[in-house]
């Protein structure tokens, strides 16, 4: 892959790619491991348990403190051999692969997104979010309020740049990577990648359609599945992931996201109602779907939709 081509007039640091990715990556880390006390709280029933901010870290076995040397984002979990120093308790693998996988996001950002525009912003946000979801449907079969909420509501500000500055948008390529263009403003401001089927940039309707498509279509469905059923057939959760997902690709990517979701969901949970592992009762968790659905939908899903288009035709 080649570096981005930036326009002659954007402001950009004149920092090779690579090098912009070695600085990113330990803040990657550091935010990885800040996921992993995201993932342990969040999904707590005591309020003080959810406390993420001014509680210090501590072994979830023997409760004691973790020494600032012993919290070393990745570094750590190998040299301590994956067990707490105090209590020998085998820290799950979980902890550094988050970590891994923020560092590689935050690494990775600057090869797709041109470093410091919204769109870069809004790419780093969206996947950081996907890894926390990820794993607190995983583990614990949640998808916490207080992370989806505020992510509705920054989807559809990511739109007002555009709106109100609509001529400092100009179109940026990532060379190598054809599936992606971005129109962003020429003074680094906005972002958002092209999709042909909605025109140049997610705007504010579709950013808002999106968020009220993803939140009352699933939850209408839901509704008469309860009413046939007599049971859930997604979680609330779900639904307000879709919708902040929505918000920020647009309402087309994430009915995208949707599909992909199901298809995903369907090719996991099928086989193992065949295998009677799980009934129709089973909790599958669907984020952990939507999750990986996302980045596809992204990227591809032009290129997906129009591939799909020329084998109908
Ligand atoms: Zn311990």
């Amino acid at each position: 892959m080649g570096s981005l081509r930036y326009p002659q007039r954007m402001i950009s640091l004149d920092l090779p790619t690579w090098l912009l990715s070695v600085l990113l990556a330990p803040f990657g880390l550091v935010f990885g491991s800040f996921g992993n006390v995201l993932i342990h709280r969040l999904p707590q029933e005591e309020k003080a348990e959810r406390n993420v901010v001014t509680k210090p870290s501590h072994c979830p076995s023997c409760k004691k403190p973790i020494r600032w040397y012993h919290n070393i984002p990745l570094f750590s979990w190998i040299a301590l051999r994956g067990k707490c120093a105090f209590c020998g308790w085998r820290i799950p693998v979980r902890y550094p692969l988050v970590e891994f996988l923020v560092g590689a996001l935050l690494a990775g950002s600057v090869w797709i997104f041109p470093f410091g525009t919204l769109i870069w912003l809004k790419g780093v946000l969206c996947g950081y979010a996907l890894i926390i979801l990820f794993f607190t449907d995983l583990t614990e079969f949640m998808l916490p309020d207080v992370i989806q909420f505020p992510l509705m509501v920054l989807g559809v500000l990511f739109t007002l740049p555009q709106m109100f500055w609509p001529e400092h948008t100009t179109r940026v390529a990532a060379s190598g990577l054809n599936f992606l263009m971005i129109d962003t403003f020429t003074n680094g401001l906005q972002p958002a990648p092209c999709w042909p089927t909605q025109g140049p940039v997610v705007g504010w309707l579709s950013s808002i359609i999106g968020l009220g498509v993803g939140y009352f279509v699933p939850a209408l469905f839901n509704l008469i599945y309860k009413w046939i059923r007599k049971t859930d057939g997604l979680g609330m959760g779900d639904f307000k992931m879709l919708a902040w997902l929505g918000a920020f690709w647009g309402w087309a990517p994430m009915a995208g996201i949707l599909f992909g979701g199901a298809l995903l969901g369907s090719a996991v949970g099928l086989p193992l109602m065949v295998m009677r592992k799980a009934s129709g009762q089973t909790m599958l968790p669907f984020g952990c779907a939507l999750a990986l659905a996302t980045p596809v939908v992204v990227f591809y899903g032009p290129a997906l939709w129009n591939a799909y288009m020329g084998l109908v035709h």
